[in-house]
């Protein structure tokens, strides 16, 4: 459709009024986690096979990074695709896949070389019906329980060679340009979910008698939630300045970086205060 990024910040900003975490995040992954680096790298066979159905809502995607052994730490990861003929043979396994149980296709990280950690990764697209894949059961979560999240094992895995996204022994780099994306999305989607959270507050405040008069009236209540407020808007600014950016065509690592950490944070900050003021209704 030609359209920019800040259209998806809109969507992400949208699905963050949603009154669960899981459903957005399920929806994330496949539009800002999982197939960014196919539509920035990938060739005419990788985009025509698994981009397009992915965007017309055909297939599902995941990407898969973290292993049992490396979650922050990315270079640490110990899933290999060794060629072999036209092939890459995947071994190893990954940890906490979003949409594992349901995707159609993998985009996965692996080693292809045995050169520096930084250099020896390649993002290969594995569909997940290829003989050798297998799946663990739902993992147990704490939240966002609507969307599944499980451990993916790879035994002997053959796919074609041309399953490769841009060139191999990039797939670091290119996954971190990737990781932008996610951060802008999940700070943008952090938005509305806040807003609710505190607007919500606000009307139970207003409603909820004590000691002769509305909670609300209270300033000390309306300082904190105004406190509140004023950081969710300081943290949209944030998000759409990096936004801005990343349409101009600049790297954001460091302002995505920043508003997915004041996101994380927030969320958290909002929901406590937040629900302290609901009293015993807040544990209900
Ligand atoms: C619900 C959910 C969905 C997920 N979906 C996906 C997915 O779809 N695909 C995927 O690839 N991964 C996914 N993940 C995995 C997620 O990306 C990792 O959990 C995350 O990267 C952290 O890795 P870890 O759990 O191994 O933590 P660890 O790396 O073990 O870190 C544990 C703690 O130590 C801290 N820490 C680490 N290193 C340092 C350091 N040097 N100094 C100080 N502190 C440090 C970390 O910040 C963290 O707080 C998902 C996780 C969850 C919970």
């Amino acid at each position: 459709m030609g359209l920019d990024y800040s259209y998806e910040m809109i969507a992400a900003e949208a699905f963050g009024g949603i009154r669960c975490g899981g459903v957005p995040m399920a929806i994330g992954v496949q539009t800002n986690m999982a197939t960014p680096a196919l539509a920035r790298f990938g060739s005419d066979y990788v985009r025509d096979s698994f981009l397009a159905p992915a965007i017309a809502g055909e297939q599902v995607a995941c990407i898969g990074v973290s292993e049992p052994g490396a979650g922050s730490d990315v270079s640490g990861i110990k899933t290999t695709a060794i060629k072999d003929g036209d092939d890459y043979i995947i071994n190893g396994s990954k940890m906490w896949i979003t949409n594992a149980t349901q995707a159609d296709f993998i985009c996965l990280l692996a080693n292809t070389s045995d050169e520096p950690a930084h250099k020896n990764k390649s993002l290969i697209i594995v569909p997940t019906d290829t003989a050798g894949i297998s799946f663990s059961d739902k993992l147990d979560k704490l939240g966002m329980r609507s969307s599944d999240t499980a451990q993916i094992f790879f035994d002997n895995v053959r796919v074609p060679q041309r399953n490769l996204i841009g060139h191999e022994g990039a797939g670091f780099v290119m996954q971190m340009q990737q990781f932008q994306e996610e951060r802008l999305y999940i700070a943008a989607m952090s938005l509305k979910s806040m807003e609710i959270c505190i607007n919500e507050t606000l009307t139970y405040t207003r409603e909820r008698q004590a000691f002769g008069k509305p909670l609300l009236a209270n300033q000390s209540i309306l300082f904190r939630l105004a406190e509140l407020q004023t950081e969710v808007e300081l943290l949209r600014a944030l998000t759409y300045q990096a936004c801005e950016q990343y349409v101009q065509g600049e790297d954001v690592t460091r302002l995505a970086s920043m508003a997915k950490l004041k996101s994380g944070r927030l969320s958290r900050e909002v929901s406590d205060a937040c629900l302290q003021y609901w009293g015993g209704m807040g544990f209900m």
